[in-house]
């Protein structure tokens, strides 16, 4: 890993009390006007731009499609990405699978998943193994414990009560994705332990958008983002390549810099501000150290992952989030995948292939 400096003395200039789920990265396509529209190219090529919420954050499409104009794709990418939470992954809607595994948590008989889930499962479990366990679909008890969900509307941290160390070892009990056991299409959840899925769902949703965008030939390229993760999609008509920001943790209004990318990557962000409640001057952020219980410590500010698969690049961000950047390094590039780290003093490291990709503002 190439490690380089560009600011130490940066302090961080974190005003706001609370900050709500924000996109860790914007897309910028070049010759797309902003808002919300249809533009026609010169080639016949419609570009329809839009921004909606799903998954409780900000999904931000651009796509360059062939489409009559009485069909708007972006709709149904839309539906199929809020279709993704209701019915599989969310924990807190009662129509979604992932609901239905918790309730049935200390059942010894388990229960049947869908090859949905049980596929998303594996993949989430592998990537625990190899992670050492800092990234941990089980914890579910303990996100719900410091109430992540909740900070994104709260208006200040009066009232919020940060969870006693004893409440927190008591969750962390229930915790643990080696205590759980996925064997011939059914999954059995111990007592007390709850999936949270949450540092998935959004990569798991451009892979869902991929898939559907390949089935469908009319759409020759689309940027994708749903919060922190996005999509590069198909090649632009005059080649050149899409440009991704990268956002400044320290400062998430500006940019660091951008990747350069041809339409087959998935990127993903985790940081420190993308969702967090302030108490006593004290930042308390949204990644758990599945070890300690409480907000991962390692030094980071930011990570950004980039790698051909949603759920992998999402994945990927949060465990090297956790695990700081020098196991972070080891971890992506054991997945093929290359990682930009930003430390607490705004330093900034990458993986070697990484470089490749970066460039600075
Ligand atoms: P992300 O922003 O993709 O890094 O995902 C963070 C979300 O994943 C949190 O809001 C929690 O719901 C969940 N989460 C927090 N810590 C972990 C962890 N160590 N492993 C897996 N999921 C986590
Ligand atoms: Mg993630």
């Amino acid at each position: 890993m190439k490690r380089f400096l560009r600011r130490n003395q940066k302090k961080h200039r974190y005003t706001a009390a609370l900050l709500g789920a924000a996109a860790a990265l914007s897309c910028v396509a070049a010759g797309v006007c902003g808002g919300c529209g249809i533009r026609e190219d010169s080639s016949g090529v419609s570009v329809l731009v839009s921004v909606d919420t799903a998954m409780g954050t900000v999904v931000r499409q651009t796509v360059y499609t062939e489409e009559e104009e009485d069909r708007d794709v972006t709709q149904e990418i839309l539906r199929r990405i809020r279709e993704l939470e209701h019915e599989l992954l969310s924990w807190r809607l009662d129509t979604s699978e992932v609901y239905s595994v918790n309730f049935s948590a200390g059942n010894e008989e388990g229960i049947p998943l869908s090859d949905s889930l049980e596929e998303i499962l594996e993949q989430c479990l592998t990537v625990s193994r190899r992670s050492q366990g800092a990234f941990d679909p089980s914890l579910g008890a303990v996100t719900r414990l410091w109430k992540i969900d909740e900070w994104a509307g709260l208006e200040s941290a009066e009232g919020y009560e940060l969870p006693t160390e004893e409440e927190i070892q008591e969750a962390l009990q229930s915790a643990g994705y080696e205590k759980l056991v996925l064997k011939e299409g059914r999954l059995y959840l111990p007592e007390g332990m709850q999936l949270d899925l949450g540092a998935v769902g959004k990569g798991v949703a451009l892979t869902r958008v991929r898939e559907y965008l390949e089935g469908e030939p009319q759409v020759k390229a689309a940027v994708i983002s749903v919060g922190g993760s996005i999509l590069t999609y198909g090649d632009k008509a005059d080649g050149s390549a899409w440009s991704v920001a990268v956002v400044d943790p320290l400062d998430p209004s500006e940019s660091l810099g951008y990747l350069a990318l041809n339409g087959q990557w998935c990127v993903s962000t985790s940081g420190d501000y993308e969702r967090y409640v302030e108490v006593d001057g004290r930042r308390y952020h949204h990644i758990i150290d599945p070890e300690t219980g409480c907000p991962a410590d390692s030094g980071l500010s930011g990570v950004t992952v980039l790698c051909g698969d949603g759920l992998l690049s999402d994945a990927l961000s949060t465990a090297c989030f956790v695990l700081g950047k020098e196991r972070g390094a080891d971890l992506v590039e054991a997945f093929g995948a290359e990682a930009l780290f930003v430390d607490h003093d705004g330093e900034i490291s990458m993986t070697d292939g990484m470089k490749a990709y970066f460039h600075f503002r």
